[in-house]
């Protein structure tokens, strides 16, 4: 069911020499993009026909319209269960009180007198959001790229997600159901790479046979997690537009040691396996015991899963799954830095110690009862990470991603004149003296003294 790889023999390597002992997805970006680059090429010269057209392809369904009428979000909600209904806004409830505490504020150095610099936090004007809707659907991503945006004062949010053959061609709608409770009212039935170009170089129209619906405005920045074309398409189509941290295929990793309990980390590594098939759940542990009893575990709960055998069997199956055997608890740290999980759980003795020591994680579970699942829903925190090792250089998406800090630079005819002559100097240490004169100028074509 899940492979053992023992590290307990000699030494740790270090680096690179390390991650390559350690399983890891098969996400070949690089090669996705020549299937996504005539997707993308498509929808740039022929807009909405063509993502209709990919739709058609890709999802099974050909949508009357890119753009989900308004009459279709209240239908949602009216046929939303309560329960989904009341667990969807506790999720959002929690998510803006901990995206209300990332807003940045205005902040102004001194530098000299007369001379400050501000730091200006200036939202994105206009973001897609995608949000994924093949294998499963997410209205939980709704929530988890739509808060940090609204929270960051984002004034154009519009929201892509695939139609669904089951329901005429629409998003499903507990998607819409969860635009709908979050107030955002412009969304695209489209999925993939013909959504990310979508975003990218905007529609004239929405491919209706009336022609008269307005078209997606391109917009300036593009988030949330997707399949391997997703991720593809917002590298083959970043610089146009911003993006995010690519956010691929689900991982879990869990450092546990003997006093971790086997029903519970069986249960969470099933838990990420239940994405997708190539969804990644790892355990580094220095006891053998919680091994043997997580591979026992494991097999009597999957045997009790839905999703086995397209999703979980071949997870935990796969080269990216496995049990980690270490030495120690310091060379499990060791194992999970390398690693740099989406998720990371610790499920060991002095569980916040541990965790304070983890550099390289897209988000950190401590202990026994913060699973990855309260992440995924109703913790407050974004599920919305790094994947594949981005973790070591990317954040999660939070409001920071949705904002640019912008310097604005303020300074008095003495303050320029009090740093006039270190200028010059490095502007003709760097052979640019238009730099050096362009402070000259100012002051009748001289240096000024320093005081
Ligand atoms: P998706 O919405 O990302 O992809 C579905 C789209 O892929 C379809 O609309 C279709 O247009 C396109 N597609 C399918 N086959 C294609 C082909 N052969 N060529 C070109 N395009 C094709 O949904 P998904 O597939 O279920 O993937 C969602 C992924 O997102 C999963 O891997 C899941 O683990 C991941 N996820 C990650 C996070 C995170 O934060 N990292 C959160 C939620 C989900």
């Amino acid at each position: 069911m899940i492979s053992r790889i023992d590290l307990r023999g000699a030494a740790l390597p270090e680096g690179s020499a390390l991650r390559d002992l350690l399983p890891r997805a098969e996400f070949d970006v690089e090669a996705a993009l020549e299937k996504v680059r005539p997707i993308c090429e498509g929808v740039r010269h022929h807009g909405a026909a063509a993502v209709i057209d990919y739709g058609e392809k890709f999802d099974g369904v050909r949508v009357a319209s890119l753009r989900v009428p308004a009459e279709e979000f209240t239908r949602a909600l009216d046929e939303l269960d309560p329960a989904v209904r009341a667990a969807l806004e506790e999720s959002i409830r929690r998510a803006r009180m901990v995206h209300r505490d990332q807003r940045r504020t205005t902040h102004t150095t001194q530098v000299v007198p007369g001379g400050t610099v501000t730091e200006k936090w200036i939202p994105v004007e206009r973001v897609g959001l995608y949000v994924p809707g093949g294998r499963s659907v997410y209205p939980s991503s709704v929530v988890m790229n739509v808060v940090p945006a609204q929270e960051a004062g984002v004034e154009g949010i519009a929201v892509s997600s695939p139609p669904q053959k089951e329901f005429g061609g629409l998003p499903h709608p507990t998607i819409l159901a969860a635009c709908a409770l979050l107030g955002v009212d412009e969304v695209y039935a489209a999925g993939g790479a013909q959504a990310v170009a979508m975003f990218a170089y905007g529609t004239e129209d929405a491919g209706s046979t009336a022609g008269d619906e307005p078209g997606c405005a391109p917009v300036n920045l593009v988030t949330g997690p997707g399949n391997i074309y997703v991720a593809a398409a917002k590298r083959l189509l970043k610089g146009r537009i911003g993006i995010d941290a690519e956010a691929g295929p689900t991982e879990i990793a869990i450092l546990a040691d003997s006093t971790a309990d086997p029903v519970h980390v069986a249960a969470d590594l099933i838990s990420q396996a239940e994405h997708d098939p190539m969804a990644a759940s790892v355990l580094v542990t220095d006891s053998e015991e919680l091994a043997e009893a997580t591979e026992a575990e494991l097999k009597t709960q999957v045997a009790a899963s839905k999703h086995v055998d397209d999703r979980i069997v071949p997870a935990l199956a796969g080269r990216q799954s496995a049990i980690v055997l270490v030495n120690g608890l310091a060379d499990g740290l060791k194992v999970v830095d390398a690693y740099g999980a989406e998720h990371l759980e610790i499920q060991t003795a002095d569980a916040a110690a541990v965790a304070d020591r983890v550099r390289n994680a897209g988000a950190i579970f401590v202990g026994p009862w913060a699973p990855v699942s309260l992440g995924d829903y109703c913790a407050g925190s974004n599920h919305v990470l790094p994947t594949g090792g981005c973790a070591c250089h990317s954040s999660g998406l939070s409001v920071q991603s949705f904002l640019r800090g912008v310097h604005i630079v303020d300074y008095t005819r003495d303050a320029l004149a009090d740093v006039a002559h270190h200028v010059v100097t490095l502007a003709e240490a760097e052979d640019l003296p238009a730099h050096g004169a362009a402070i000259k100028a100012r002051f009748g074509w001289k240096v000024p003294e320093s005081k």
